[in-house]
Protein backbone atom coordinates (compact mmCIF):
# COMPACT_ATOMS: atom_id res chain seq x y z
CA UNK A 1 0.00 0.00 0.00
CA UNK A 2 1.80 3.30 -1.14
CA UNK A 3 2.01 5.85 2.10
CA UNK A 4 -0.40 8.99 2.08
CA UNK A 5 1.14 11.89 0.50
CA UNK A 6 1.05 15.01 2.48
CA UNK A 7 -0.83 18.07 2.31
CA UNK A 8 -0.19 21.70 3.85
CA UNK A 9 -2.82 23.86 3.15
CA UNK A 10 -2.40 28.01 4.50
CA UNK A 11 -5.13 30.23 3.56
CA UNK A 12 -4.93 33.37 3.59
CA UNK A 13 -7.97 36.53 3.63
CA UNK A 14 -11.88 36.24 3.86
CA UNK A 15 -14.18 33.32 5.30
CA UNK A 16 -14.54 31.80 1.64
CA UNK A 17 -10.69 31.11 1.74
CA UNK A 18 -11.58 29.25 4.74
CA UNK A 19 -14.06 27.37 2.92
CA UNK A 20 -12.55 26.69 -0.11
CA UNK A 21 -8.99 25.47 1.59
CA UNK A 22 -11.49 22.69 3.15
CA UNK A 23 -12.77 21.78 -0.36
CA UNK A 24 -9.57 21.75 -1.56
CA UNK A 25 -8.57 19.28 1.19
CA UNK A 26 -11.80 17.24 0.12
CA UNK A 27 -10.94 16.88 -3.87
CA UNK A 28 -7.22 16.04 -2.51
CA UNK A 29 -8.26 13.28 0.06
CA UNK A 30 -9.43 11.08 -3.08
CA UNK A 31 -5.87 11.28 -4.76
CA UNK A 32 -4.21 9.84 -1.27
CA UNK A 33 -3.65 13.18 0.58
CA UNK A 34 -3.67 13.97 4.11
CA UNK A 35 -3.49 17.16 5.65
CA UNK A 36 0.06 17.87 7.77
CA UNK A 37 0.30 21.03 9.93
CA UNK A 38 3.91 21.90 8.67
CA UNK A 39 4.68 22.53 5.31
CA UNK A 40 8.86 21.57 5.32
CA UNK A 41 7.26 17.51 5.57
CA UNK A 42 4.48 18.36 2.93
CA UNK A 43 4.27 16.81 -0.42
CA UNK A 44 2.23 19.53 -1.87
CA UNK A 45 1.96 22.88 -0.45
CA UNK A 46 -0.98 24.96 -1.50
CA UNK A 47 -1.10 28.47 -0.89
CA UNK A 48 -4.46 30.00 -0.97
CA UNK A 49 -4.54 34.01 -1.69
CA UNK A 50 -6.21 37.13 -0.93
CA UNK A 51 -5.81 39.88 -3.33
CA UNK A 52 -8.43 42.74 -1.58
CA UNK A 53 -4.95 44.81 -0.32
CA UNK A 54 -1.45 44.94 -1.46
CA UNK A 55 -0.33 44.06 1.76
CA UNK A 56 -2.24 40.59 1.37
CA UNK A 57 -0.99 39.72 -2.13
CA UNK A 58 2.62 40.78 -1.03
CA UNK A 59 2.52 38.20 1.60
CA UNK A 60 2.58 35.53 -0.58
CA UNK A 61 5.52 36.60 -2.33
CA UNK A 62 7.48 36.21 0.81
CA UNK A 63 5.88 32.95 1.66
CA UNK A 64 6.91 31.59 -1.60
CA UNK A 65 10.76 32.75 -1.31
CA UNK A 66 10.63 30.56 2.14
CA UNK A 67 8.61 27.85 0.21
CA UNK A 68 11.33 27.55 -2.73
CA UNK A 69 14.05 27.01 0.39
CA UNK A 70 11.62 24.40 1.84
CA UNK A 71 11.34 22.76 -1.66
CA UNK A 72 15.38 22.49 -2.72
CA UNK A 73 15.75 21.08 1.23
CA UNK A 74 13.10 18.22 0.36
CA UNK A 75 15.14 17.90 -3.28
CA UNK A 76 18.53 17.38 -1.49
CA UNK A 77 16.94 14.54 0.62
CA UNK A 78 15.11 12.93 -2.46
CA UNK A 79 11.84 14.21 -1.66
CA UNK A 80 9.47 16.19 -4.10
CA UNK A 81 7.28 19.06 -3.04
CA UNK A 82 4.97 20.73 -5.12
CA UNK A 83 3.63 24.24 -4.46
CA UNK A 84 0.13 25.27 -5.64
CA UNK A 85 -1.04 29.14 -5.93
CA UNK A 86 -4.69 29.23 -5.45
CA UNK A 87 -7.03 32.15 -4.58
CA UNK A 88 -7.08 35.61 -6.18
CA UNK A 89 -3.92 36.42 -6.71
CA UNK A 90 -3.73 33.57 -8.74
CA UNK A 91 -6.57 34.39 -10.68
CA UNK A 92 -5.33 37.83 -10.52
CA UNK A 93 -1.76 37.27 -11.49
CA UNK A 94 -1.61 33.92 -13.51
CA UNK A 95 1.92 33.39 -15.56
CA UNK A 96 3.42 36.68 -13.39
CA UNK A 97 2.71 34.05 -10.12
CA UNK A 98 5.57 31.64 -12.31
CA UNK A 99 7.62 34.39 -13.44
CA UNK A 100 8.04 36.29 -9.91
CA UNK A 101 8.47 32.85 -8.50
CA UNK A 102 9.35 29.92 -10.30
CA UNK A 103 9.54 27.55 -7.98
CA UNK A 104 5.46 27.30 -8.20
CA UNK A 105 4.26 24.55 -9.99
CA UNK A 106 0.71 25.19 -10.24
CA UNK A 107 -1.60 28.16 -10.57
CA UNK A 108 -5.15 27.79 -10.23
CA UNK A 109 -8.41 30.26 -10.02
CA UNK A 110 -10.89 30.32 -7.41
CA UNK A 111 -13.60 28.77 -9.90
CA UNK A 112 -11.00 25.58 -10.38
CA UNK A 113 -10.61 23.77 -7.44
CA UNK A 114 -12.36 20.06 -8.78
CA UNK A 115 -9.00 20.90 -11.66
CA UNK A 116 -6.70 20.18 -8.93
CA UNK A 117 -6.06 16.88 -9.35
CA UNK A 118 -5.70 16.54 -12.87
CA UNK A 119 -3.46 20.03 -12.49
CA UNK A 120 -1.00 18.29 -10.58
CA UNK A 121 -0.79 15.50 -13.16
CA UNK A 122 -0.21 18.35 -15.91
CA UNK A 123 2.48 19.86 -13.61
CA UNK A 124 4.30 16.19 -13.23
CA UNK A 125 4.56 15.84 -17.09
CA UNK A 126 5.14 19.34 -18.30
CA UNK A 127 6.62 21.15 -15.42
CA UNK A 128 4.20 23.68 -14.18
CA UNK A 129 0.53 23.92 -14.97
CA UNK A 130 -1.74 26.95 -14.79
CA UNK A 131 -5.63 27.47 -14.81
CA UNK A 132 -6.90 30.68 -14.38
CA UNK A 133 -10.27 30.41 -16.97
CA UNK A 134 -13.69 30.70 -15.48
CA UNK A 135 -14.77 27.29 -16.68
CA UNK A 136 -18.04 26.69 -17.91
CA UNK A 137 -19.34 24.27 -15.72
CA UNK A 138 -19.54 24.83 -12.24
CA UNK A 139 -16.85 23.78 -9.48
CA UNK A 140 -19.68 22.84 -7.41
CA UNK A 141 -20.95 20.16 -9.27
CA UNK A 142 -17.68 18.65 -9.28
CA UNK A 143 -16.01 19.17 -5.42
CA UNK A 144 -16.36 16.04 -3.23
CA UNK A 145 -18.29 15.67 -0.59
CA UNK A 146 -16.48 16.14 2.60
CA UNK A 147 -15.92 12.58 4.86
CA UNK A 148 -17.79 12.19 7.74
CA UNK A 149 -14.53 12.08 9.93
CA UNK A 150 -13.56 15.42 8.66
CA UNK A 151 -16.87 17.11 9.08
CA UNK A 152 -16.60 16.19 12.43
CA UNK A 153 -12.73 16.91 12.77
CA UNK A 154 -13.74 20.73 11.84
CA UNK A 155 -15.92 20.91 14.88
CA UNK A 156 -19.48 21.91 15.24
CA UNK A 157 -19.75 25.40 13.33
CA UNK A 158 -19.55 25.39 9.73
CA UNK A 159 -19.12 27.66 6.26
CA UNK A 160 -21.41 26.58 3.00
CA UNK A 161 -21.03 28.65 0.11
CA UNK A 162 -24.44 29.77 -1.54
CA UNK A 163 -23.30 32.72 -3.87
CA UNK A 164 -20.42 33.48 -4.98
CA UNK A 165 -19.15 36.04 -7.09
CA UNK A 166 -20.42 39.87 -7.50
CA UNK A 167 -21.73 42.35 -10.11
CA UNK A 168 -21.89 45.29 -8.15
CA UNK A 169 -17.91 46.53 -9.27
CA UNK A 170 -17.28 48.95 -6.44
CA UNK A 171 -14.67 50.87 -7.50
CA UNK A 172 -11.84 50.07 -5.05
CA UNK A 173 -12.42 46.24 -5.19
CA UNK A 174 -11.09 43.75 -6.84
CA UNK A 175 -13.71 41.11 -6.33
CA UNK A 176 -16.01 41.05 -9.75
CA UNK A 177 -12.59 40.38 -11.62
CA UNK A 178 -11.06 37.68 -9.13
CA UNK A 179 -14.21 36.04 -8.26
CA UNK A 180 -16.40 36.69 -11.42
CA UNK A 181 -20.00 37.29 -12.14
CA UNK A 182 -22.47 36.52 -9.19
CA UNK A 183 -23.94 32.89 -9.27
CA UNK A 184 -26.03 31.31 -6.69
CA UNK A 185 -25.88 27.47 -5.87
CA UNK A 186 -30.12 25.86 -6.28
CA UNK A 187 -31.57 25.19 -3.49
CA UNK A 188 -31.68 21.77 -2.97
CA UNK A 189 -27.57 21.57 -3.21
CA UNK A 190 -27.48 24.07 -0.43
CA UNK A 191 -30.20 21.44 1.84
CA UNK A 192 -28.28 18.27 0.94
CA UNK A 193 -24.72 19.70 2.61
CA UNK A 194 -26.73 21.15 5.35
CA UNK A 195 -28.45 18.27 6.20
CA UNK A 196 -25.01 16.14 5.96
CA UNK A 197 -23.46 18.68 8.21
CA UNK A 198 -26.14 18.50 10.74
CA UNK A 199 -26.08 15.05 10.82
CA UNK A 200 -22.39 14.97 11.64
CA UNK A 201 -22.76 17.20 14.15
CA UNK A 202 -22.69 20.48 12.97
CA UNK A 203 -24.68 22.90 15.04
CA UNK A 204 -24.04 26.36 13.60
CA UNK A 205 -24.28 27.33 9.60
CA UNK A 206 -22.65 30.29 8.49
CA UNK A 207 -23.80 30.77 4.88
CA UNK A 208 -21.00 32.46 3.16
CA UNK A 209 -21.11 34.85 -0.30
CA UNK A 210 -18.85 37.82 -1.65
CA UNK A 211 -22.37 39.19 -1.52
CA UNK A 212 -24.42 36.63 0.14
CA UNK A 213 -27.95 38.47 0.04
CA UNK A 214 -27.98 38.71 -3.35
CA UNK A 215 -28.41 35.19 -3.37
CA UNK A 216 -31.25 34.31 -5.78
CA UNK A 217 -30.87 30.43 -6.37
CA UNK A 218 -33.20 28.28 -7.91
CA UNK A 219 -35.39 26.44 -5.11
CA UNK A 220 -37.96 23.38 -5.41
CA UNK A 221 -40.63 25.09 -7.51
CA UNK A 222 -38.18 26.00 -10.05
CA UNK A 223 -38.45 29.54 -9.17
CA UNK A 224 -35.43 32.21 -7.57
CA UNK A 225 -35.25 32.16 -4.05
CA UNK A 226 -34.05 35.24 -1.96
CA UNK A 227 -31.70 34.87 0.88
CA UNK A 228 -34.17 35.05 3.58
CA UNK A 229 -36.53 32.09 1.85
CA UNK A 230 -33.89 29.57 2.12
CA UNK A 231 -33.38 30.76 5.72
CA UNK A 232 -36.18 29.37 6.06
CA UNK A 233 -36.20 26.32 4.55
CA UNK A 234 -32.47 25.85 6.29
CA UNK A 235 -34.13 26.76 9.57
CA UNK A 236 -36.71 23.33 9.46
CA UNK A 237 -33.01 20.97 9.54
CA UNK A 238 -33.00 19.31 12.56
CA UNK A 239 -30.05 19.59 14.18
CA UNK A 240 -29.48 23.16 13.00
CA UNK A 241 -29.27 25.27 15.93
CA UNK A 242 -27.79 28.65 14.50
CA UNK A 243 -28.14 30.28 11.23
CA UNK A 244 -25.55 33.34 10.33
CA UNK A 245 -25.10 34.93 7.05
CA UNK A 246 -21.78 36.67 5.54
CA UNK A 247 -21.19 39.22 3.27
CA UNK A 248 -24.14 41.58 2.84
CA UNK A 249 -25.08 44.53 1.13
CA UNK A 250 -26.75 47.53 1.93
CA UNK A 251 -29.15 47.25 -1.31
CA UNK A 252 -29.61 43.37 -1.23
CA UNK A 253 -31.55 43.76 1.64
CA UNK A 254 -35.01 43.00 0.96
CA UNK A 255 -38.15 42.03 2.89
CA UNK A 256 -37.52 38.34 2.63
CA UNK A 257 -34.43 38.61 5.07
CA UNK A 258 -35.94 41.21 7.02
CA UNK A 259 -38.70 38.68 8.15
CA UNK A 260 -36.86 36.06 8.16
CA UNK A 261 -34.87 38.03 11.03
CA UNK A 262 -38.24 38.67 13.05
CA UNK A 263 -39.71 35.00 12.13
CA UNK A 264 -37.04 32.51 12.55
CA UNK A 265 -34.97 32.19 16.62
CA UNK A 266 -32.07 30.54 14.90
CA UNK A 267 -30.95 33.18 13.01
CA UNK A 268 -28.44 35.18 14.96
CA UNK A 269 -29.52 38.27 15.19
CA UNK A 270 -25.79 39.91 14.69
CA UNK A 271 -25.43 41.31 11.10
CA UNK A 272 -22.11 42.02 9.05
CA UNK A 273 -23.19 44.93 6.99
CA UNK A 274 -19.97 47.01 5.60
CA UNK A 275 -20.88 50.67 4.54
CA UNK A 276 -17.39 51.60 3.60
CA UNK A 277 -17.80 55.58 4.33
CA UNK A 278 -20.41 57.73 6.25
CA UNK A 279 -20.01 60.14 3.23
CA UNK A 280 -22.43 60.59 0.21
CA UNK A 281 -19.81 61.96 -1.75
CA UNK A 282 -17.23 59.27 -1.30
CA UNK A 283 -20.19 56.45 -1.33
CA UNK A 284 -20.90 58.37 -4.83
CA UNK A 285 -16.97 57.92 -6.17
CA UNK A 286 -16.80 53.93 -4.43
CA UNK A 287 -19.78 53.36 -6.79
CA UNK A 288 -21.63 51.84 -3.53
CA UNK A 289 -25.28 53.29 -5.01
CA UNK A 290 -26.52 53.95 -1.50
CA UNK A 291 -26.24 57.20 0.68
CA UNK A 292 -25.65 57.15 4.44
CA UNK A 293 -29.66 58.02 4.93
CA UNK A 294 -30.14 54.73 2.99
CA UNK A 295 -27.92 52.84 5.47
CA UNK A 296 -29.70 54.37 8.53
CA UNK A 297 -32.94 53.12 6.79
CA UNK A 298 -31.90 49.71 6.20
CA UNK A 299 -30.90 49.21 9.88
CA UNK A 300 -33.62 51.28 11.52
CA UNK A 301 -35.46 47.90 9.46
CA UNK A 302 -33.88 45.38 11.00
CA UNK A 303 -33.91 46.88 14.32
CA UNK A 304 -37.90 47.38 13.88
CA UNK A 305 -38.06 43.89 14.27
CA UNK A 306 -35.51 42.44 16.32
CA UNK A 307 -34.56 44.93 18.77
CA UNK A 308 -31.65 42.72 20.25
CA UNK A 309 -29.99 42.62 17.04
CA UNK A 310 -26.39 44.03 16.50
CA UNK A 311 -24.22 45.23 13.79
CA UNK A 312 -20.68 44.97 12.44
CA UNK A 313 -19.29 46.77 9.62
CA UNK A 314 -16.29 47.66 6.78
CA UNK A 315 -14.46 50.55 6.69
CA UNK A 316 -12.12 51.91 4.24
CA UNK A 317 -10.42 55.43 4.78
CA UNK A 318 -8.82 57.32 3.01
CA UNK A 319 -10.26 56.24 -0.28
CA UNK A 320 -8.69 59.04 -3.16
CA UNK A 321 -10.54 62.46 -2.39
CA UNK A 322 -11.37 62.18 0.98
CA UNK A 323 -11.49 64.68 2.76
CA UNK A 324 -11.32 65.63 6.72
CA UNK A 325 -15.12 66.60 6.38
CA UNK A 326 -15.89 63.34 4.77
CA UNK A 327 -13.99 61.66 6.94
CA UNK A 328 -16.29 63.42 9.86
CA UNK A 329 -19.15 61.99 8.34
CA UNK A 330 -18.08 58.60 8.72
CA UNK A 331 -17.23 59.47 12.13
CA UNK A 332 -20.53 60.40 12.97
CA UNK A 333 -22.10 57.28 11.30
CA UNK A 334 -20.39 55.12 13.48
CA UNK A 335 -21.76 57.14 16.40
CA UNK A 336 -25.33 57.15 15.50
CA UNK A 337 -25.31 52.91 14.68
CA UNK A 338 -23.57 52.09 17.40
CA UNK A 339 -21.70 48.77 16.28
CA UNK A 340 -20.31 45.70 18.23
CA UNK A 341 -17.56 45.32 16.44
CA UNK A 342 -16.44 46.54 12.80
CA UNK A 343 -13.04 45.81 10.40
CA UNK A 344 -11.29 49.33 9.11
CA UNK A 345 -8.91 49.20 6.39
CA UNK A 346 -6.28 51.66 4.90
CA UNK A 347 -7.57 52.09 1.17
CA UNK A 348 -5.28 50.27 -1.02
CA UNK A 349 -5.01 50.90 -4.90
CA UNK A 350 -5.35 47.39 -6.67
CA UNK A 351 -4.56 47.44 -10.49
CA UNK A 352 -7.18 47.45 -13.14
CA UNK A 353 -9.93 48.73 -10.59
CA UNK A 354 -11.17 52.21 -11.62
CA UNK A 355 -10.12 54.22 -7.87
CA UNK A 356 -6.91 52.83 -8.78
CA UNK A 357 -6.80 55.51 -11.14
CA UNK A 358 -8.34 58.27 -9.82
CA UNK A 359 -5.60 61.06 -8.89
CA UNK A 360 -6.26 62.81 -5.72
CA UNK A 361 -4.94 60.53 -3.56
CA UNK A 362 -4.41 61.02 0.53
CA UNK A 363 -1.86 61.29 2.00
CA UNK A 364 0.09 57.93 4.27
CA UNK A 365 0.30 60.05 7.28
CA UNK A 366 -3.21 61.55 6.83
CA UNK A 367 -4.58 57.75 6.57
CA UNK A 368 -2.63 56.52 9.08
CA UNK A 369 -4.20 59.31 11.58
CA UNK A 370 -7.42 58.50 10.54
CA UNK A 371 -7.27 55.23 11.15
CA UNK A 372 -6.80 55.29 14.07
CA UNK A 373 -9.28 57.96 15.61
CA UNK A 374 -11.78 55.60 13.65
CA UNK A 375 -10.03 52.37 15.27
CA UNK A 376 -10.22 54.23 18.47
CA UNK A 377 -14.02 54.87 17.72
CA UNK A 378 -14.74 51.02 17.20
CA UNK A 379 -13.07 50.00 20.08
CA UNK A 380 -14.53 51.67 22.46
CA UNK A 381 -18.35 50.58 21.20
CA UNK A 382 -17.24 47.08 20.70
CA UNK A 383 -15.82 47.44 24.83
CA UNK A 384 -19.21 49.23 25.70
CA UNK A 385 -20.82 46.37 24.30
CA UNK A 386 -19.05 43.76 25.77
CA UNK A 387 -19.45 45.10 29.31
CA UNK A 388 -23.35 45.57 28.75
CA UNK A 389 -23.07 41.90 28.75
CA UNK A 390 -21.61 41.58 32.60
CA UNK A 391 -24.24 39.86 35.22
CA UNK A 392 -26.73 39.27 31.88
CA UNK A 393 -27.63 35.46 30.93
CA UNK A 394 -26.86 34.52 27.58
CA UNK A 395 -26.97 31.79 25.68
CA UNK A 396 -23.64 30.23 23.95
CA UNK A 397 -23.09 27.67 21.85
CA UNK A 398 -20.27 25.36 23.18
CA UNK A 399 -17.61 24.61 20.75
CA UNK A 400 -14.35 23.42 22.34
CA UNK A 401 -11.97 22.82 25.33
CA UNK A 402 -9.91 25.89 25.85
CA UNK A 403 -6.38 26.35 26.66
CA UNK A 404 -6.95 26.47 29.90
CA UNK A 405 -7.33 23.24 31.64
CA UNK A 406 -10.86 22.38 32.58
CA UNK A 407 -12.42 25.27 30.39
CA UNK A 408 -14.82 25.05 27.90
CA UNK A 409 -15.34 28.16 25.28
CA UNK A 410 -17.98 28.52 23.37
CA UNK A 411 -19.81 31.44 21.26
CA UNK A 412 -22.71 33.78 22.05
CA UNK A 413 -25.30 35.13 19.56
CA UNK A 414 -23.25 38.06 18.71
CA UNK A 415 -20.14 35.61 18.05
CA UNK A 416 -18.10 36.80 21.63
CA UNK A 417 -16.31 33.71 22.93
CA UNK A 418 -17.14 32.86 26.23
CA UNK A 419 -15.62 30.85 28.99
CA UNK A 420 -16.73 28.25 31.54
CA UNK A 421 -15.03 25.75 33.90
CA UNK A 422 -17.51 22.90 32.89
CA UNK A 423 -17.06 19.19 31.68
CA UNK A 424 -16.35 18.38 27.79
CA UNK A 425 -19.72 16.88 27.02
CA UNK A 426 -21.23 20.91 27.01
CA UNK A 427 -19.88 20.89 23.37
CA UNK A 428 -22.55 21.27 21.06
CA UNK A 429 -24.60 22.25 23.50
CA UNK A 430 -26.86 25.40 23.66
CA UNK A 431 -26.14 26.66 26.99
CA UNK A 432 -27.41 29.59 28.88
CA UNK A 433 -24.32 31.04 31.09
CA UNK A 434 -24.27 33.97 33.70
CA UNK A 435 -21.64 36.74 32.48
CA UNK A 436 -19.21 37.47 35.51
CA UNK A 437 -16.42 39.03 33.97
CA UNK A 438 -14.94 40.35 30.34
CA UNK A 439 -11.12 39.63 30.27
CA UNK A 440 -10.23 41.41 26.71
CA UNK A 441 -12.58 40.49 24.05
CA UNK A 442 -13.66 37.32 25.67
CA UNK A 443 -16.49 36.75 28.25
CA UNK A 444 -16.13 34.84 31.04
CA UNK A 445 -19.19 33.19 33.37
CA UNK A 446 -20.50 30.16 34.75
CA UNK A 447 -23.19 28.05 33.71
CA UNK A 448 -26.67 29.30 34.48
CA UNK A 449 -29.25 27.07 35.94
CA UNK A 450 -31.91 26.92 33.47
CA UNK A 451 -34.10 29.38 35.20
CA UNK A 452 -32.13 31.88 35.17
CA UNK A 453 -32.64 31.74 31.42
CA UNK A 454 -35.29 33.90 30.82
CA UNK A 455 -33.31 37.24 32.13
CA UNK A 456 -32.20 39.02 28.86
CA UNK A 457 -29.59 40.59 27.94
CA UNK A 458 -29.71 44.77 27.91
CA UNK A 459 -31.15 44.76 24.12
CA UNK A 460 -27.93 46.59 22.70
CA UNK A 461 -30.00 50.06 21.29
CA UNK A 462 -30.06 50.52 25.02
CA UNK A 463 -26.62 50.06 25.68
CA UNK A 464 -24.78 53.39 25.62
CA UNK A 465 -22.42 53.67 23.10
CA UNK A 466 -19.82 56.36 21.93
CA UNK A 467 -16.69 58.18 21.53
N1 LIG B 1 -18.80 42.26 -0.37
C1 LIG B 1 -18.49 42.96 0.78
C2 LIG B 1 -19.06 44.38 0.69
O1 LIG B 1 -19.93 44.67 -0.05
O2 LIG B 1 -18.62 45.26 1.39
C3 LIG B 1 -17.03 42.93 1.15
C4 LIG B 1 -16.01 42.29 0.31
S1 LIG B 1 -14.31 42.58 0.61
C5 LIG B 1 -13.73 40.93 0.50
C6 LIG B 1 -14.07 42.91 2.32
C7 LIG B 1 -13.70 44.31 2.64
O3 LIG B 1 -12.41 44.63 2.17
C8 LIG B 1 -14.58 45.38 2.02
O4 LIG B 1 -15.79 45.52 2.69
C9 LIG B 1 -13.72 46.60 2.10
O5 LIG B 1 -13.91 47.28 3.33
C10 LIG B 1 -12.31 46.02 2.07
N2 LIG B 1 -11.64 46.36 0.80
C11 LIG B 1 -11.96 45.94 -0.43
N3 LIG B 1 -11.14 46.50 -1.35
C12 LIG B 1 -10.29 47.31 -0.67
C13 LIG B 1 -9.24 48.17 -1.07
N4 LIG B 1 -8.91 48.33 -2.33
N5 LIG B 1 -8.58 48.85 -0.09
C14 LIG B 1 -8.91 48.70 1.21
N6 LIG B 1 -9.90 47.90 1.63
C15 LIG B 1 -10.60 47.21 0.70
FE1 LIG C 1 -16.35 44.24 -3.64
FE2 LIG C 1 -18.37 43.93 -1.92
FE3 LIG C 1 -18.35 45.98 -3.63
FE4 LIG C 1 -18.75 43.50 -4.54
S1 LIG C 1 -20.10 44.66 -3.17
S2 LIG C 1 -17.44 45.03 -5.47
S3 LIG C 1 -17.41 42.35 -3.19
S4 LIG C 1 -16.92 45.58 -1.93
Amino acid sequence: MTPPRKLHIKSYGCQMNVYDAQRMVDTLAGEGFVETASADDADLVILNTCHIREKASEKVYSELGRLRAAKEEAARSGREMKIAVAGCVAQAEGEEIIRRAPAVDVVVGPQSYHHLPELLRRATIDGRAIETEFPAEDKFGFLPQPKREAIRARGISAFVTVQEGCDKFCTFCVVPYTRGAEVSRPVAKIVDDVMRLADNGVREITLIGQNVNAYHGEGADGRSWPLGKLLHRLADIPGVGRLRYSTSHPNDVDDSLISAHRDLPALMPFVHLPVQSGSDRILAAMNRKHTACDYRKVIDRFRAVRQDIAFSSDFIVGFPGESEEDFSATLALVTQIGYAGAYSFKYSPRPGTPAAEMRETVSAADMDERLERLQGLIDSQQSAFNKAAIGTTVDVLFERAARNAGQIVGRTAYLQPAHVMAPPDIIGQVLPVRIESLERYSLLGELAAPRDAHKKRPEPSHITIGA
